[in-house]
């Protein structure tokens, strides 16, 4: 997935530019008021542009009303507000995928002072300059990374929260065996059960469900 960035119509575009005028930017602008129709033109063309799928997992959700979608700042505008309306900065993602990544650095050098334009700039694999299954395998719910960023975003993203779930884990699963044995579980053409039922096998009993340090 390579978006085509939004463009802006004529009154965000005004609001756009005197943002992007004034000296201190902060973060919280983004839930002004009159920010409301700027950000329903965002997710509406990113939900248009992804075909319905999240930036990070790629699940589809096909509802239209938009309130299953949050308007995702690639670099997070909490670290970098100069960025809030950039472009190619901007997409949607689900809740979860959102709500996991958070407000973590996704900048290899977070000084940079202008936005990058190339895919080595970034820790994640980026809606508009990577291709996602250049650095993503999924099968089903089952994620698996092909390069360091595509480990990044499995993490990042938590979207291994489904086979957690499965599996009965409640923290995340990062922890590359995992993703060695996925690996070799697909080529051997196994099932998402099958993995989890075989992941869960090799789960020590220390990490499983019901250890005292997880969480409730
Ligand atoms: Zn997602």
């Amino acid at each position: 997935m390579v978006l085509n960035p939004v463009v802006y119509c004529e009154s965000s575009a005004a609001l756009v530019a005197r943002y992007d005028a004034e000296p201190d930017k902060v973060s919280t602008y983004w839930s002004d008021e009159e920010v409301n129709p700027v950000r329903l033109e965002i997710k509406a063309h990113y939900i248009k542009e992804q075909q319905h799928l999240c930036c990070y997992c790629r699940l589809p959700d096909p509802s239209t009303h938009g309130l299953d979608w949050d308007v995702e700042h690639v670099v997070s505008k909490k670290r970098r507000p100069e960025f809030m309306f950039t472009q190619v900065n901007l997409g949607v993602a689900c809740k979860e995928c959102n709500g996991s990544k958070r407000d973590k650095e996704t900048l290899v050098d977070p000084s940079a002072a202008t936005y990058p334009s190339s895919s080595d700039a970034f820790l994640v694999v980026h809606p508009h300059f990577d291709e996602w299954s250049d650095h993503i395998l999924r099968d089903d719910l089952t994620y698996a990374s092909f390069t360091v960023k595509g480990k990044w975003t499995i993490e990042a993203c938590r979207l291994n929260r489904f086979n957690e779930r499965v599996i009965g884990l409640r923290f995340p699963l990062s922890d590359s065996r995992y993703e060695d044995q996925v690996r070799s579980l697909l080529a051997d053409g196994s099932t998402l059960q099958e993995i989890a039922n075989h992941i869960q096998l090799s789960v020590p009993t220390d990490t499983a469900e019901g250890s005292d340090h997880l969480a409730s």
